[in-house]
């Protein structure tokens, strides 16, 4: 173990995203990493899930996206995004799963940040195996019944994920955000990584 120390003990980061294509185990990394530092994982396909469960009108509309493997429009997406992020809860951090998945997002999330006196302190980016990746997820759909976790849909999101989310990346490398987490390891091991990640090591 380093028991190094060094002068300024470096601040927790506390305002973070994970991202990564479909099936890359963003939500189960997010539900283990964000107890560990006590803040909120808000994921969006959660949130949407919910409310289609919930039979609501946002989940009406979600659902017809989402059914399709297509993103829901970038409108009702950061506004549900706005106003979980005023939340009591995450106003001393937060880890958002599978948002932003679009330019429009990022630029949506910068604004709400401004907003609230804050930025980012990093994002994560799990790495994973496209082919793996279907397998898991058509696993998934076997399991959980998730509608949109067919073969044809899943191919779909790939799609949709490298045309529209890949870029993303490119966006937050420029800000030295971008932490590389091998997604391909057990799972335990993705979550020391992460860790790791997080603490610069
Ligand atoms: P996965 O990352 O495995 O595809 P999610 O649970 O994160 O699954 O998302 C499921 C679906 O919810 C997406 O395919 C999309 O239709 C919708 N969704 C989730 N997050 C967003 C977002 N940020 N913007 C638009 N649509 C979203």
């Amino acid at each position: 173990m380093n028991t190094s120390t060094s002068a300024a003990s470096p601040v927790q980061a506390r305002r973070l995203l994970i991202v990564g294509p479909p099936g890359a185990g963003k939500g189960t990394q997010a539900v283990r990493l964000a107890e560990e530092l006590s803040i909120p994982a808000i994921s969006t396909g959660d949130i949407f899930r919910a409310n289609v469960s919930g039979e609501t009108e946002l989940g009406v509309l979600a659902k017809s996206y989402m059914d399709k493997g297509e993103y829901v429009p970038d409108s009702v997406t950061n506004d549900m995004v706005r106003s979980r992020l005023g939340e009591a809860d995450a106003q001393d951090g937060f880890l958002l799963d599978g948002y932003p998945r679009t330019l429009d997002q990022v630029e949506a999330l910068d604004g709400m940040l401004t907003e609230l006196g804050t930025t980012l302190d990093a994002v994560l980016l799990l790495v994973v195996e496209t082919e793996e990746v279907v397998g898991r997820l058509v696993e998934r759909g076997k399991q959980q019944g998730r509608s949109d976790d067919t073969e044809e849909t899943i191919r779909h999101r790939l799609e949709v994920y490298s045309e529209q989310t890949a870029p993303l990346i490119d966006v937050y490398e420029k800000r030295d955000l971008v932490r590389r987490v091998d997604g391909m390891a057990a799972i335990d091991d993705v979550t020391t990584s992460l860790r790791e990640a997080l603490a610069g090591r």
